[in-house]
């Protein structure tokens, strides 16, 4: 039997390849002293690392150009910049010729410039940190021999398996796309934003595994179960055998469901859902509009953020938005404006906060940077122009944000007609509900906004203090945890009061008894992952609603988030005819 590792399912698919082992993290470093006659000799080693450094930086960043564009590629430039650093390759020659083992001189050096620039009065200067450690890590890594660990020497169509402690915004962005056919990391959760990037990418991932990055040693043959949240390797024939065929079972079920993309989502008792995609990449709206979904339910727009130095201009937004909104001709597609902070970081350009879920972000810091967020306003206002486009605002918890915001919309408008560029007046301006206030203060919006959307990742998060990218407390994690369905009916009912549409866009509303219990508090909108549109329009099919409010209203008299399940599953079963 191969070796078993069990973590949280994130993006479903089977692959079976070899294990590339990541480990980007600055190595142990040996004191080594060197002798008067060795001293030329550990510095020419030590400039061949840096110019290895600057060449694979180099085919990084033309990759990173050529897979993402010129402003992701950029971020290589201030790593390169820093290999041509005169002061620094003066510095660590020197000690070098003090007689230090070029590693020990290198780690030294760099120990130093981060502590100086992670103290620097000059907030740009103390967001280049990030690259310090990172050029601090490739070269070391030459030096000490340590192969097998970046990202670029993985041979393309290799079908490779990554598996990493975390994926950060600067490794996201160097990921090989032809090369890497899954992803395994130690960290994360289901809503942490590596899955639901995988999921975007279309990449079957498992992550939370706690600690698989350092039990493996990189080539080994594995398989990835995304659908089961497992990583078996070295399996023997008999698993090998097994994956198959429940590889072909899988082919066979989404043929099934794709039968499903041209038909209503509309229960046995005639209650019609509307179900839309969340979008996370401009690249995925293409394959999202033949999902069988009426529109996008939630496009985040960060993710044109994260992993660059700099924001993207009004000009690059505009033509994302539009190849989003023309993907889906007239129907309706719901952006997000940047939600960044938290675990949604560029990389280097932002501060570092202690409690980053609490911090500067989203709604906070567009209202903070307005020139910032009129750009982005006004990319979406001639976005619109292609198609039906509805503006959302992240983490709203006062109705004061919604009146700056919106003001802040009328400027961009005004602007645009100065420039003489056309634009599609009056959008459509709606709120994210994902903090306890929102949901709890929903009627003090009335009149301000024109939708409601729910989002259980960040509702749950903050309505049970439990921070969803968190390995450690991911079984605390509870959507159906009674606080959190009596604010999700709470929303609900203030919505019908007001007239107003209200729809759910967390990760919550892709599994099908989530579905079920969002039907039976009386959502008719839901958006989910592109992959699970399908998925949930069979359960809408399958049931009838009254038999998921009957269920539903038991969830809600529930003590806890188990027994909620329990009722619902059970609810489920019933209306499938399971039972
Ligand atoms: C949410 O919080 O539920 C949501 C949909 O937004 P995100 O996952 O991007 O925070
Ligand atoms: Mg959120």
């Amino acid at each position: 039997m191969g070796l078993r590792l069990a973590g949280i399912p994130a993006s479903p698919g089977i692959v079976e390849g070899p294990v590339h082992l990541l480990r980007w993290e600055v190595p142990e470093v040996p004191h080594r002293i060197v002798g008067d006659d060795q001293v030329e000799k550990e510095l020419a080693r030590l400039h061949a690392a840096f110019e290895r450094a600057r060449d694979r930086l180099q085919l990084i960043r033309a990759r990173a150009e050529r897979q993402a564009g010129p402003e992701e590629a950029a971020i290589f430039d201030v790593q390169i910049s820093i290999l041509q650093d005169v002061s620094l390759v003066e510095h660590v020659d020197a000690l070098v010729r003090q007689n230090l083992g070029a590693e020990k001189a290198f780690d030294l050096a760099m120990l130093e410039w981060r502590t100086q620039f992670a103290r620097h009065p000059h907030a740009m200067l103390r967001e280049r940190v990030g690259d310090l450690v990172d050029v601090h890590i490739r070269v070391l890594s030459i030096l000490l021999g340590l192969g097998d660990h970046d990202p670029i020497d993985v041979p393309k169509g290799a079908g490779a398996i990554l598996v990493t402690h975390d994926l950060t915004p600067s490794l996201t962005v160097q990921l090989d796309r032809e090369a890497i056919a899954a992803i395994a990391t130690d960290a994360g959760t289901t809503t942490s934003h590596i899955a639901i990037l995988a999921r975007s990418l279309g990449l079957p991932a498992v992550v939370g595994l706690r600690d698989a990055a350092s039990q493996l040693r990189g080539g080994e043959r594995a398989v990835l179960d995304g659908g089961a949240g497992t990583l078996t390797v070295a399996p023997n024939e008999r698993e090998v055998a097994e994956f198959r065929t429940r590889a072909r079972l899988e082919e066979q079920e989404l043929a099934e469901l794709r039968q499903l993309a041209e038909l209503e989502a509309v229960t046995l008792d005639g209650v019609r859902m509307v179900l839309r995609a969340n979008v996370d990449l401009p690249e995925e709206a293409e394959l999202a509009a033949t999902s069988g979904a009426e529109g996008v339910g939630l496009m985040r727009t960060e993710f044109l953020v994260v992993g660059r130095a700099t924001m993207p201009d009004e000009e690059e937004q505009y033509r994302a938005y539009a190849r989003v909104v023309e993907a889906f001709g007239g129907r309706p597609v719901v952006i997000r404006t940047y939600d960044v902070g938290g675990d949604k970081l560029p990389v280097g350009g932002f501060p570092a906060e202690p409690n980053p879920f609490l911090g500067w972000r989203a709604i906070r810091m567009c209202l903070d940077q307005p020139e910032l967020f009129r750009a982005q306003l006004r990319a979406l206002l001639r976005a619109a122009l292609h198609g039906d486009v509805r503006v959302m605002l992240p983490l709203i918890v006062s109705l004061d944000e919604v009146r700056e915001a919106r003001a802040l919309l009328a400027q961009a408008a005004d602007e645009l007609r100065a420039r003489g560029v056309p634009f599609r007046e009056a959008l459509p301006l709606g709120m994210m509900v994902e903090t306890p206030a929102a949901a709890l203060a929903a009627d003090t919006f009335r009149g301000a906004v024109d939708f409601f959307s729910i989002g259980t990742n960040d509702l749950v998060q903050y309505t049970l203090a439990v921070d969803r990218g968190n390995v450690q407390l991911a079984p605390r994690f509870t959507p159906l945890h009674p606080a959190v369905l009596r604010l999700i009916a709470h929303v609900v009912r203030t919505a019908e009061e007001q007239g107003i549409d209200v729809a759910v866009c967390g990760e919550m509303a892709s599994q099908p008894v989530m579905a079920f219990a969002l039907l039976g508090l009386g959502l008719r909108q839901l958006s989910v992952g592109p992959r699970s549109v399908l998925a949930v329009k069979r359960i809408v099919r399958g049931i009838r609603a009254t038999d998921a409010e009957r269920a539903a209203r038991a969830a809600l008299a529930a003590s806890t988030a188990g027994e909620a399940e329990t009722i619902l599953n059970r609810g489920l079963d019933a209306a499938l005819g399971r039972s």
